[in-house]
C-alpha cells in the first residue's frame, strides 16, 4: 500500500480510535467512583452488621463463661482434686457435673486433674463418657489459668462433636488442682446466621473456618494452611482428620487490614437464600479473648453491576458527547467553509462587476469612437460619392466635348439641307411648281427628326444618372452609343462588328452609364486607330453564368505593355493636352465595379487592344 494511503486510513482511524480511548477512560472513572462511592455505605453497613454479629457470638458464647468458674467452687468437685482416686468422691462429681450440664445446657461438662486426665464427667455412665482419657494435649488444659478462661474449638476425639471449649484451672493457693471444662455447642449460632441474607464465618487463627452460614466452607480454610499449623492442628487433634482444604476465596483488594475485596466461590447458602459467586466485601474483626477472627461478606455483585451500568452510560454518554462535538466541529468547518466560499465567490463577483463596469466603460468609450468613425466613414463616402458621381459626370461631360465637333457636323448638314430646301421651296412657290415644294418639305421632315434625335440622345447621355441598376437591352445601348459615334466612325471608315450572343442580352446596370462607358472605350478604339488603313472593331458579348462577358477589340497599336497594370490609374493619356485628361478608364472602371463587375485591359494576340468587362445578367435581380 502507498504510504500516503496509510497515513489517510491512519488519519480516518485515529480519531474513532483517540474517542474510544477517552470513553474506556470514561468509563473506567466512573465505574471507580461509582464503586468507591457505594462501597463506603457498603462498608459502613457492613460494620454494622458486623458489630450484630459479634455482639450474637459474645451472647451465644459468653453465658457459658462463667461456669467453669462455678465448677471451681462447688465443694465436690474441690474434694475430688483434693483426692482424684476416691471412687466415692468421684461419683458425687459425676453426679454433680451431670446435674450442672443438664442445667446450663451445656454439651459436656467434665474436670481434669493437673496432669490432664479426666476424673469426673456429666457424661460419665454414657458410652462415650470421657473418665479415664488424658487430654493433656488439648491446648484449653495446656492455657488454662487461675482466674481466667482459655477458649478452644475443636472436634471431640470421642464422640467427634464439635464444640466450643471454655477452661479455667482449680487451684488452692498456689497450686493447681485441676482444670474445669465445659463444652459448648454453636449450633444455636449457627442456625441463626444460617438464616442470614450473606454469609459469615468464624475462623481459627490459622484461617481454619470454624463456624459458616455456608455448610460446605466449614473446616476448609481461608488460606492454604502451612506445614506448621498443620501440626499445631494435629497435635491438638483439633479437627481430627479434615481434610482441612482452601474454600476457595481469593483477596481482590485491601482496604484496610481488616477490610477486602474478595471473590468467593459460588456456593448457595444452607437454605439457598443467597449464592457466594462473586466479588464480595469482607470485613474482618477478632473476637475478644479468642484468637478467632468474625467474617462477614456483602455481597458487592450488584453494586459492581450498578457501577458498570454507570460506567457504560457514561462511556456511551461520552461517545455520544463526543460524537456531537465531532458533528459540530464539523457543522462548524462546514459552516466556515461555506462562508469563506461565499466570501470568495462575493468577492469574484465585485471583481466582475467592477470589471464589467470598466469593460463596458470602455467598450461604450469604443462604441462612441466607432459610432463616429461609422458617422464619419458615412460622411466621408457620402462625400467621395458626391466626387465619384461629379467626376462620372466630368468624364461624361469631357466624352461630350470629344464628341462635340462630330455633333456640330451632323447637325450642320441636315441644317445645310434646311437652308437649301427652305431656299428652293420659296423660288419654287415664286414659280408654280408646288410638287416640287411639296417634294422639297417632304424631305425636310427626317432631316429635322434626325437633328432631334440627335439632341435628344445627347440630353439623355448628358443627364445626371442616380446609378440605379435596372433591365437594361445590351444592343439598345451599343445602338445608341454607334449613334454619338456616328460621325467619328464615318470619318475614319471604321467596320464595326456587333457579335451578341443570342442577337441582345439584358444587363443589370445603369443604362446612362453603361452608355458612358461604351463611348469612352470605343471612342478610346476609334482614337487609337486614327490614321489606319484597316480599323476594325469587334464588340462581342457572350453569357458567363450570371454574367455577361463584353469584349471591346480593335486592331490600332495596341496598349503598352509595360501600362498594362496601370491602365486604369487615373490621369494616364497619351492624348494632346485638352484632347484626353486620362480619366475615361478610370471612371469607366469604376463604374463595371459599381455594378458589381469588373474591367480589364489586354493586348489581342494578332495585335490591338482588348477591353474585356463582366456585368450581371438582368435575367432578374443580380445574384
Ligand atoms: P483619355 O482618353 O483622356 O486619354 P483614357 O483614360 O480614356 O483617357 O485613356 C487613357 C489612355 O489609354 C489613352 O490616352 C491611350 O493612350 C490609352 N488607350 C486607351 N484605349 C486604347 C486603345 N484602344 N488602344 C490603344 N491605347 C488606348
Amino acid at each position: 500500500m502507498a504510504p500516503k494511503r496509510r497515513w489517510l486510513r491512519l488519519a480516518a482511524v485515529l480519531p474513532l480510535a483517540g474517542a474510544l480511548a477517552i470513553a474506556a477512560v470514561v468509563a473506567l472513572v466512573t465505574y471507580r467512583v461509582a464503586f468507591e462511592l457505594s462501597l463506603s455505605t457498603t462498608r459502613a453497613s457492613a460494620g454494622h452488621r458486623l458489630d450484630l454479629y459479634a455482639a450474637s457470638f459474645e451472647r451465644e458464647v459468653g453465658q457459658y463463661a462463667n461456669y467453669p468458674y462455678v465448677m471451681a467452687l462447688d465443694g465436690t468437685v474441690l474434694a475430688l482434686l483434693g483426692s482424684p482416686t476416691d471412687s466415692a468422691r468421684r461419683r458425687a462429681a459425676d453426679s454433680y457435673l451431670e446435674a450442672l450440664n443438664d442445667r446450663i445446657g451445656t454439651l459436656d461438662a467434665y474436670l481434669l486433674d493437673k496432669t490432664g486426665r479426666v476424673i469426673a464427667s456429666s457424661n460419665w455412665n454414657k458410652w462415650d463418657s470421657f473418665v479415664g482419657r488424658d487430654l493433656s494435649y488439648r491446648p484449653y488444659y495446656q492455657n488454662a489459668g487461675v482466674g481466667r478462661v482459655s477458649r478452644f474449638y475443636g472436634i471431640g476425639t470421642t464422640n467427634l462433636q464439635p464444640g466450643y471449649f471454655l477452661a479455667t484451672a482449680i487451684a488452692r493457693g498456689n497450686d493447681t488442682l485441676g482444670i474445669g471444662v465445659v463444652k459448648v455447642s454453636l449450633d444455636q449460632l449457627e442456625r441463626s446466621w444460617a438464616s442470614a441474607e450473606s454469609p459469615a464465618i468464624l475462623s481459627d487463627e490459622h484461617g481454619v473456618v470454624v463456624q459458616s452460614s455456608v455448610p460446605a466452607w466449614k473446616y476448609g480454610t481461608l488460606r492454604p494452611l502451612d506445614a506448621a499449623a498443620r501440626r499445631q492442628i494435629a497435635e491438638a487433634q483439633q479437627y481430627n482428620d479434615r481434610a482441612l482444604a482452601p474454600i476457595g476465596l481469593s483477596t481482590l483488594r485491601e482496604l484496610d487490614d481488616r477490610t477486602h475485596i474478595v471473590r468467593l466461590p459460588g456456593t448457595a447458602g444452607s437454605d439457598g437464600s443467597f449464592s457466594t459467586e462473586g466479588l464480595f466485601l469482607a470485613e474482618s474483626r477478632a473476637m475478644p479473648d479468642t484468637p478467632w477472627t468474625l467474617t462477614v461478606f456483602t455481597d458487592l455483585s450488584e453494586m459492581d453491576d450498578l457501577a458498570r451500568l454507570w460506567a457504560a452510560l457514561a462511556g456511551l454518554g461520552s461517545l455520544l458527547c463526543l460524537g456531537l462535538l465531532a458533528v459540530w466541529r464539523q457543522r462548524r468547518r462546514h459552516l466556515g467553509e461555506i462562508l469563506a466560499a461565499r466570501a470568495a465567490l462575493q468577492q469574484a463577483h465585485d471583481h466582475l462587476e467592477s470589471e464589467v463596469a470598466d469593460r463596458t466603460a470602455a467598450l461604450s468609450a469604443t462604441n462612441e469612437r466607432l459610432r463616429r468613425e461609422v458617422e464619419e466613414r458615412e460622411r466621408t463616402e457620402r462625400t467621395l460619392r458626391d466626387a465619384q458621381s461629379g467626376l462620372v459626370q466630368a468624364g461624361k461631360l469631357a466624352s461630350l466635348g470629344q464628341l462635340s465637333a462630330g455633333i456640330a457636323h451632323e447637325l450642320n448638314q441636315p441644317l445645310a439641307a434646311l437652308v437649301t430646301l427652305s431656299g428652293n421651296a420659296v423660288r419654287f412657290l415664286d414659280r408654280g411648281d408646288l410638287d416640287t415644294v411639296r417634294g422639297n418639305l417632304e424631305r425636310v421632315r427626317p432631316l429635322v427628326e434626325r437633328m432631334g434625335h440627335l439632341t435628344g440622345e445627347l440630353k439623355t447621355f448628358a443627364r445626371k444618372s442616380s446609378g440605379e441598376p435596372q433591365r437594361v437591352g445590351l444592343r439598345k445601348v451599343i445602338d445608341d452609343v454607334l449613334f454619338l459615334l456616328n460621325h467619328r466612325l464615318t470619318r475614319g471608315r471604321v467596320a464595326m462588328t456587333i457579335d451578341i450572343d443570342g442577337g441582345d442580352i439584358d444587363l443589370w446596370c445603369d443604362a446612362n452609364r453603361f452608355e458612358q462607358v461604351l463611348l469612352n472605350l470605343i471612342g478610346n478604339a476609334v482614337d487609337a486607330m486614327e490614321g489606319g488603313d484597316d480599323q476594325r472593331i469587334i464588340l462581342s458579348a457572350r453569357r458567363e453564368g450570371r454574367f455577361v462577358r463584353i469584349d471591346i477589340r480593335d486592331n490600332g497599336p495596341g496598349l503598352p505593355p509595360e501600362r498594362l497594370d496601370h491602365m486604369f490609374e487615373p490621369f494616364f493619356t497619351t492624348k494632346a493636352p485638352g484632347v484626353g485628361l486620362g480619366l475615361g478608364l478610370t471612371i469607366s472602371a469604376g463604374i463595371i465595379r459599381d455594378f458589381g463587375g469588373e474591367l480589364v485591359a489586354s493586348n489581342a494576340e494578332g495585335g490591338g487592344a482588348v477591353f474585356s468587362m463582366t456585368i450581371p445578367t438582368g435575367g432578374g435581380e443580380a445574384t
